[in-house]
């Protein structure tokens, strides 16, 4: 039997505003516990909540951003459950009418492909706190920092087809509420949380499958692994005549397992209804209008920008503007350079990122700046060193070195081009191995190999390869 896996993703962004979505306590990470939840945080008698109007302008440029409705009327509602870290018994979210309705984003598959994925909503909440095991020893501690932090879900529909479309859709998720500035996308603090909905079909079914809630999952990779282990378990049962239960499950990445949490039966009735303490939300035609005017140039259109001016393929265009940090650092090298824009992609992705990946750096702290490595660029360009010793060259600069030229100075890396010092060299080679020079002629041209190393490492790999290859071909083809 072939199965089809379905997912759509419920994805919780932590909008990057000043204060928290219904009072004026700070939402800064990493504060002492409990220094910043305010009377209305806490959820005391008597205090009322007052609507932040920079959340509200974030959740419409998100709405803006894919094309979406951004609903003129949206009314807050009160999602009663009872949890230690939620003070008032209630989480403020919306329920009937989102801030953002229906919408699309395009997502690029490996295959160089892409799809639409569906929008279903995107809407207003408050966070919760933070219950804490690990510092109490048979106690738990709340910390209601977070409490009140505003979120933005969205929800898509259910036209995810494998997990690495869900990745892919949920990093281009992350890249664009970086772009437009309304989340700091940082996973490790949770500002980006991915929920999971999970199910499979038998091939060519219409119906969706039963499918399972994954909670929580604050990494790509986690979100890949927990969705592939959880297609697994589901083929199983099947196949083996059972029945998969709707529940909710968590992923545990050190046993490499997902684990119910709760099951359908046992999921809370969350009586929503309309929050008495908040007016409905309405927006005019003019305010929308005029937060679309703010919208920065969108992942989408800057990448189809850097296929066409810089003649670059569409797969090396995503990555590069998979971050708006590295499209402008990638665009700085060109202009600066005036370099090759293909050459210098290839050093953006290869060389700068294998650096970044490996001391885990990130590319605003790169130590090898957009000028350093146009400057570079431009040496390689102008012959002054090869290909080759330009890595070397990069990783000095990596390790703070200073710039090419000085690194280059420093080390005497200089090209050698002049072409009677190369023949000198060729020349003695040539003659110092008869036997392998015999071998060559006679039709071993394998060995050629051989007499370019030989040069090289006289030179210490600084002779011009070019100039090599054509000196000793012509120096063995005399006898
Ligand atoms: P709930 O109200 O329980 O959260 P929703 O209808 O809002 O359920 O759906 C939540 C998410 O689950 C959406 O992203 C939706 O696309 C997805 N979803 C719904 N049904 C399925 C299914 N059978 N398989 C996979 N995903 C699903
Ligand atoms: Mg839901």
């Amino acid at each position: 039997m072939q199965w089809e896996t379905v997912i759509g993703l419920e994805i919780h962004v932590q909008l990057a505003t000043q204060s928290k979505i219904f009072s004026g306590a700070s939402t800064a990470y990493g504060a002492a516990p409990n220094t910043q939840a305010c009377n209305v945080d806490l959820g005391m008698p008597g205090v009322l909540p007052v609507l932040n109007q920079e959340a509200v302008r974030m959740a419409v440029k998100f709405g803006v951003a894919i094309g979406a409705q951004v609903a003129p009327r949206s009314v807050f509602a009160r999602k009663n459950y009872f949890y230690p870290d939620l003070p008032k018994g209630y989480q403020i979210s919306q329920m009937e009418l989102p801030i953002v309705g229906t919408g699309a984003l395009t997502i690029e598959l490996e295959n160089g492909e892409s799809k639409v994925v569906g929008i279903t909503r995107a809407h207003l909440e408050e966070d919760a706190g933070k219950s804490l095991h690990e510092d109490f020893h048979g106690m738990t501690g709340i910390d209601l920092n977070r409490a009140g932090t505003p979120l933005l879900e969205i929800v898509s529909e259910p036209d995810m087809r494998s997990a690495a479309e869900a990745v892919a859709y949920a990093k281009k998720i992350h890249a664009l509420v970086r772009y437009i500035e309304i989340c700091d996308g940082n996973m490790a603090e949770g500002s980006f949380r991915c929920d999971a909905n999970v199910s499979v079909r038998p091939m060519g079914q219409k119906e969706l499958g039963t499918r399972a809630e994954l909670k929580n999952l604050n990494s790509f990779r986690f979100l890949e692994k927990a969705i592939n282990l959880e297609v697994e378990r589901q083929i199983d049962i099947i196949e083996s005549g059972g029945r998969v239960v709707q529940e909710t499950r968590l992923y545990d990445a050190d046993r490499h397992e997902t684990r119910s949490m709760r099951s359908k039966e046992e999921a809370n009735d969350y009586r929503y209804f309309p929050d008495p303490d908040l007016l409905p939300v309405e927006l005019d035609d003019a305010f929308i209008e005029e937060i679309k005017q703010t919208l920065p140039e969108l992942p989408d259109e800057k990448r189809q920008r850097f296929e066409s001016d810089y003649a670059l393929s569409l797969q090396d265009a995503a990555v590069l503007t998979a971050s708006r940090e590295l499209a402008d650092y990638y665009e700085a090298v060109v202009a600066a350079a005036q370099s090759d824009p293909k050459i210098a992609a290839n050093w953006v992705l290869g060389e700068l990122a294998a650096a970044l990946n490996r001391d885990a750096v990130d590319i605003s702290n790169s130590p090898v700046t957009a000028k350093l490595l146009a400057g570079l660029l431009q040496r390689i360009a102008d012959q002054t060193i090869s290909g080759k010793i330009a890595k070397q060259v990069f990783e000095a600069m990596w390790q703070g070195e200073g710039d090419a030229d000085a690194v280059i100075e420093a080390k005497g890396l200089k090209q050698i081009t002049d072409s009677s010092a190369i023949e000198k060299m060729v020349d003695e080679v040539v003659s110092n191995n008869p036997k392998q020079a015999e071998q060559y002629r006679s039709g071993k041209e394998k060995l050629f190999g051989f007499f370019v190393g030989q040069v090289m490492k006289q030179t210490r790999g600084k002779a011009n390869p070019q100039q090599v290859n054509e000196l000793l071909k012509k120096r063995l083809a005399q006898d």
